[in-house]
Order: structure tokens, then sequence, then C-alpha cells
């Protein structure tokens, strides 16, 4: 059987390039950054009070000389304070989605503009796009990177777009059905509420013509992959980015899936300790830290993302040279500490995935009643699953308990409730009821 799941196509000669042109490449497309932030007051000033200066720079290794930038400091320099060009070269705006606190902005050239639709390009083509195909987009358009984003990436490999947006369900699916749509793209959460009301509304999804997923924007696991497949008949790829950085195309996953391959001409990337901050041995999971290299509006320099993964450097039979980083399995701030062990919500996923019976939507609801944390997991049972029997509930209620455990190490309590009783989520999906935080 071949390595890969569909034809390992690659739409830019720059993905294969050999890695000691690729590290020539990198150190003077960063020298040229350095030289565009020089006058950006942010980095004058940090670089002036760390003693390091562009002229210091002579390596790739170097880098980890200068300051690292974080949500904080774009937050201090809100609203443009990190533009690096005049308001006559912007070409557009677009902002963070504000999942942790006030929006950021961040602003594109022309130039920028063209660097993203290629990249975009780069991974929809290594995940089936074809020129002939139609792609439905149901990512919010607006301020958010995703609609727009993915958006041009398809006009450049020269598919039709349908330009749906995010919400009203019942009509994307119509969409998907009369104009036959060969690839979707949105958040994989949106994509199980399509799914689930394909099947409300009595649709085989064979009637759909869906080949191909690109899936973004949010946490999700291997289980969720295959249950939506399973359930939609098509392929789907991960892709990864953030705003501050470009927005999707920072990296995407390969015919190979093993991983998504960082489009290293045009980012740097670091793994490191986000206590210490120092490198991690290699093969360990840290945060992950960006630098843009071709970046004109808006370059950022070892951008903290507060997003955990770790990095793999072998190479991949599919040609591209681009390192590869796994699955981020959440953010640093999304990390639920309970009785001092680390949970993310995705491992709870994980879990519930695990069990036959369980539908993947599920809240997770964190309280201190006395001196200790509690934690109680809501999870919806799918209704051919429903039963009248106690015990049936019972043993379903213990798997998933026990599960959790296992790959959480931590006790929660889990209650079974009703299908469609918990929230559906047309962006990126809220998992998390913490009452600790509240005041
Ligand atoms: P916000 O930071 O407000 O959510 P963005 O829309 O820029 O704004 O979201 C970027 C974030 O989304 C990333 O930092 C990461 O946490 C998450 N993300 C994006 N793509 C993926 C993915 N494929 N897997 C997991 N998380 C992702
Ligand atoms: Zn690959």
């Amino acid at each position: 059987m071949s390595e890969f799941v569909t034809e390992n196509r690659i739409w830019d000669s720059a993905e294969t390039m050999p890695h000691d042109e690729l590290r020539a490449l990198q150190l003077e497309r960063l020298t040229q950054t350095l030289a565009r932030v020089a006058e950006v007051p942010f980095y004058k000033e940090a670089f002036a009070k760390a003693k390091v200066g562009p002229d210091n720079i002579k390596t790739l290794d170097d880098l980890r000389r200068l300051p690292f930038t974080t949500k904080a400091d774009l937050r201090d320099h809100y609203p443009l304070g990190f533009l690096a060009v005049g308001r006559d070269r912007v070409a557009r705006f677009h902002g963070s989605s504000g999942t942790t606190g006030k929006p950021t902005f961040v602003a594109y050239t022309k130039e920028d503009l063209s660097t993203w639709a290629d990249l975009c390009a780069r991974f929809l083509v290594s995940g089936g796009l074809r020129p002939e195909h139609t792609v439905h987009i149901a990512f919010g358009y607006g301020l958010f990177t995703g609609g727009f984003g993915l958006h041009y990436g398809v006009e450049r490999v020269g598919a039709a777009v349908v330009p749906a947006s995010a919400g009203n369900t019942q009509r994307q699916i119509m969409l998907l059905k009369d104009l036959a749509a060969d690839v979707l793209v949105c958040t994989p959460s949106y994509a199980l509420t399509i799914a689930e009301a394909v099947g409300a509304m009595g649709i085989d999804p064979k009637e759909l013509s869906l080949k191909f997923a690109h899936f973004g924007a949010e946490p999700w696991t291997e289980d969720m992959r295959a249950q939506i497949e399973a359930d939609m008949g098509l392929l789907a790829f991960n892709n990864y980015g953030l705003s501050e950085v470009i927005g999707p195309g920072v990296s995407g996953e390969c015919a190979a899936r093993n991983g998504m391959h960082i489009q290293e001409d045009h980012f740097i990337v670091e793994c490191v300790d986000p206590e210490t901050l120092e490198p991690v041995q290699p093969g360990n999971q840290g945060e992950l830290v960006f630098t843009s290299l071709t970046k004109q509006a808006m370059p950022i320099i070892r951008y903290r993302t507060r997003d955990i993964a770790q990095l793999d450097p072998a190479p991949c039979p599919c040609g591209r040279t681009g390192i590869r980083m796994n699955r981020v399995v959440g953010r640093t701030d999304d990390m639920l500490i309970i009785r001092g062990v680390n949970v993310f919500p995705s491992q709870i996923e994980e879990a519930l995935l695990r069990v036959e019976g369980t539908a993947p939507h599920y809240l997770i609801e964190i309280g201190r009643p006395g001196t200790l944390d509690e934690v109680k997991v809501h999870v919806e049972v799918r209704s051919k699953d429903l039963s009248d029997k106690m015990s049936h509930m019972q043993a379903l209620r213990d798997r998933i308990g026990q599960e959790i455990h296992s790959i959480t190490g931590i006790h929660a309590d889990v209650h079974l409730v009703e299908p469609q009783t918990l929230e559906r989520f047309v962006g990126k999906a809220k998992r998390v009821l913490d009452h600790r935080t509240e005041t």
C-alpha cells in the first residue's frame, strides 16, 4: 500500500529545497527582516535593552540572542504599534479571534497577501486540491484570518470557491449538495456539526460530492479525524496557523499525513520549554516560537505562540524538506491544572472518542467547592446508544471515567446527557467552564 492517502503532488519547488539551501535562504531573509523592523519602536527598544542588533546576527543560531515577542507585547502596542510600513502600503487588516482576551490586529501589504495565498495553495494542493475542484469555505469571513486566507489560496490554485462563511448549517448543506463541492474547509468542530445535521436531514453523505476536507484553527484528535472521515466519506487534512504569524498557511499536512510541514522558507520555528525558554530536546513537546522571514507590513520576531507541539526533523517520503510539527495538543493558556495535574481539553476528547457510544460533544466543568478541584465532564450519548437500562448507561459512564483516568491521570465525574443538549459551534469550540476563575 502507498504511504500516501492521495496523490503526492507539490505546488512549489521551494517546498523540496535542499536543507543547506534552505538554511542559507533563511539567513538571508532573516537579515532582511531585521532591517525592516529596525524602525519599529517595540523592536528598537527591545533590541537596545537586550544589547543586540542586526549586526550581531551572523548565523541562524544567533537568532537566540534576540528577545521574544509575546501576545502581551502586541496588546501593549495596540492597535498598530508593530506596523513596519507606512499606512499607504497596507492592503488589508485582520484580527485574532480574541479567544483569550482583547483582539489584536495584523496588517498585510499587497505582497504579503500574495505570499499568504501561495502558502495556503501549498497545503491545499498537498491535501488533494486540484484546479477542477470546487471548495466550500465555511470558515467565518471577516477579521478572522481563516475565511479570506483559505479563499485566496483556493483561487491561487485555480479552483472554484463557494464563500459560504460560517453559520446556518442547513443552508450550508443545501449549498454542499446543490453546488457539489469536492472540498470542505472549516473548523473540525463545525465539521462535526455539519456531519450531524446531514444525518438529521436524512441525507446520505454519499449524496454529497465531498472528497477532501481541510480543518484547522483549533486542536482536534486523530480519533476525531477517523470519525469525521467515516461519517462524511472524505479525507481530512490538518493545517495550522495564527494571525500574528500570517494566518493559516504556517504549516499543513502532506499526503503522508504524519505531521504538518512548516513552511520554513517563510518562517523559522523554535520549540522551547515555556518555563525556562530554553530549546527542548529534539522530539520533546514544547511551545512553538515563530519568526517571519518575508512579511512586510508586520514582521514578527520570535513570537511565542503558547501552542504546545513537538517537532519532527525526520525526512518525509513526500520529499518536502520543511520540518514537521505534530498536532497541537493545546495552548499553555488552555491547559487546565487540576489538583496539580496538567490536562489539555484535547486529552479528554481523546478519551471520549475511544469509547463507543458517545458523541464527541462534551463540556468540561471545573469547580473548587471545598479545598480541592472537582471535574465534571458532560458527555452526549448518541441517540442509537441511549438505553432504558440503568446498567448499560452506568457501564458506559464507567468506561468513559476509566479512559479519562488512563489518559490524564485525573478522576472526573462523568455526566451522560441526552443527544443534542450541548452547545454546537460554527467556529472555534468552547469546551471548558472553569468556575475557579470566576470572581
Ligand atoms: P486567537 O489566538 O484569538 O484564537 P487566531 O485565529 O489567530 O486567534 O488563532 C490561532 C490559534 O488557533 C493558534 O495559536 C492555535 O492555538 C489554534 N490553531 C490553529 N490551527 C490549529 C490546528 N490545526 N490545531 C490546533 N490548534 C490550531
Ligand atoms: Zn510530507
